[in-house]
This record gives C-alpha cells, structure tokens and sequence, in this order.
C-alpha cells in the first residue's frame, strides 16, 4: 500500500508492507490548487518511481484542496498511471490527521501552509470550517502569518517609521533592502503561497523573542484556528477530541497554548497536539475502507 499526503509546501509517500514502512519518500506539492497540473504531475512521477511503485494494489491519498467529488477524481486521475493495478482512493488532508491521532470522531484542525478544520461524530455526520485556500481564508495558517508580517512592515514604512526587528529580521530572510521592495516581491511569480508561509518562522521566532507586534499575530492565528475547531465541535455536538496538527500546530508552542486557551473558553478541554506525521493516518483509513483488490 502506499500512502501520500499532499500538502501545500510538499508531497509526502510512504510505502507500507506487511504494515511496515519500507519507503519514505519526499517531493515537491501536488496539490493543483498551489501548483500547475504539469508540476503536480511531474511531482507525483517523481515520488512513484522513487517508492519502487508499479506493482502496488492500493493508494490511499489526503491532500489540500480536495473539496468536490470532481477534485477527487482529477487528483485520482493523475495518480492511476503510476499504480495502474492499484484501487485509489483520494481524501481531503483533514481526515488524515484524525486518523493519526487515533481517533475515530474529532475534530482534526490544520495548521500548516493553510489550514482547515474538519470532524466527524458517532452518527457518521460531518463539519467543516475554512480550508477554503489561501485567496479565500486560511486564518491562521503559515501562509497567513507570513502575509501578515509584510502587512506589518507596510504599515509601519507608511506611518514613517523605522524598521523594527521584525521587518528587519523579514528583510533579511527575503534578501529585500527597504520594505517598499515587498510589495513587488511579494507579487512576484516567483515567490508564492510556500515561499511565504516559509517566513512565518520569522513570525513565530520574533514572537518567541518578545515581539508585541508577533505576538499579536500569533495570538490571532491560534484564535482563529480555535475558533474554527469549536465552529466544527458545535455542529457535531463534539466534545473532543480537538486534534492539531502539521507544521505550526505540532511545532510552535504559542500556537498550542492560544489554541488551547481558545478551545477552553468554548468549554472544550479534549485539545490533543498530533505527534506523529499525519501520513501515518493513510495505513489506518485504507484499512477501515476495505481489503486491497486481489
Ligand atoms: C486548502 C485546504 C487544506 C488546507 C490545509 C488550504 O489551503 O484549501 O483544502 O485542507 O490548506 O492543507
């Protein structure tokens, strides 16, 4: 079996075997919602090949930007001639992260290079909040925080001030000289969704190191996703569990404990950070969606 989780930054394959994990394997985005179809498929070639990949029975798939039958099955197009005898099923990256914290009902929240919050209940009923990419929303995800930081930087050259340590440190990261340069760099076709959620690490650490201004942001992200997760708990009549996960979920402990704090004042207290990479949900929902074909 193999199992792919396509995020917004990069596409993760494992190839699994008697339930061990014999290939682990790293590539660019496949996610057509981010990038080209020719790259998304140059992409997927590129990781097939590389987990050895043309006799396997069964691809399990989440990825971004999965939101109609119709994506599903153009996702599923793209992936068949890599495994041709394969069944393919292909899912929104959401369920992976359920699945990877063990949980059969939840709310599973997202925060990588977008986000997105989606849950389940005992009667098979679902709920959704944001996800709807990076033009449309994505509050609190990477992407959000680093166009946030450039906002920041744009405001503060107009009110005529200085640059402070955040803009500096954003300066330094994007190889700009004055902050009136990021207006036309961030348009640029050459830096995009991922190059910017990269630099919300510039973000997080600025927060980390007392930045008013970061923590603000930051702040603001874990609210928004903890808004999101109780809109989702509230339609399912959820009490948890709320599981985070991804880059910014797993990784900066600011997000955690706003997201928390956020949840708790919706009397929700079931908030688990996800500790394992959510590809490994892949093994478990091809599983419970039925044996490989013979
Ligand atoms: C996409 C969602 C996805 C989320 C997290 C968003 O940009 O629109 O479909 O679930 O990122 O990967």
């Amino acid at each position: 079996m193999i199992g792919l989780d396509i995020g917004g930054t990069k596409t993760r394959g494992i190839k699994v075997v008697d339930g061990e994990v014999v290939a682990d394997v790293e590539v660019g985005s496949a996610n057509v919602q981010n990038v080209a179809r020719e790259t998304a498929a140059a992409n997927l070639a590129e990781l097939f090949g590389r987990l050895d990949a043309a006799g396997v029975t069964r691809v399990f798939a989440g990825a971004g930007g999965i939101d109609t039958e119709a994506d599903a099955q153009a996702l599923a197009d793209l992936i068949r001639p890599h495994a041709p005898r394969a069944r393919v099923n292909v899912v929104h990256d959401s369920r992976l992260l359920l699945a990877a914290g063990g949980a059969r009902t939840g709310v599973a929240v997202i925060a990588g290079t977008g986000s997105a919050a989606w849950g389940v209940n005992a009667d098979g009923e679902e709920a959704r909040a944001g996800g709807w990419g990076y033009l449309l929303g994505d509050e609190g995800s990477g992407y959000w925080l680093g166009r946030e930081a450039v906002r920041y930087s744009l405001h503060r050259m107009n009110l005529g001030l200085e640059p402070d340590s955040l803009t500096a440190a954003l300066l330094a990261g994007t190889g700009l000289a004055e902050p009136g340069a990021l207006i036309a760099h961030f348009h640029d076709p050459g830096t995009g969704r991922r190059y910017w959620a990269q630099q919300s690490r510039i973000v997080t650490e600025a927060a980390d190191a007392g930045h008013v201004g970061a923590r603000f942001m930051v702040d603001q992200a874990a609210h928004d996703l903890a808004r999101m997760a109780a809109q989702v708990a509230r339609q399912l009549d959820l009490e948890g569990p709320v599981i985070l996960g991804s880059g910014l979920g797993m990784h900066v402990r600011r997000i955690q404990d706003g997201f928390r704090a956020g949840l708790a004042e919706q009397g929700i207290a079931d908030v688990q950070i996800l500790d394992r990479d959510p590809i490994f949900g892949t093994i478990e929902l091809a599983e419970a969606s039925g044996p490989e074909p013979a």
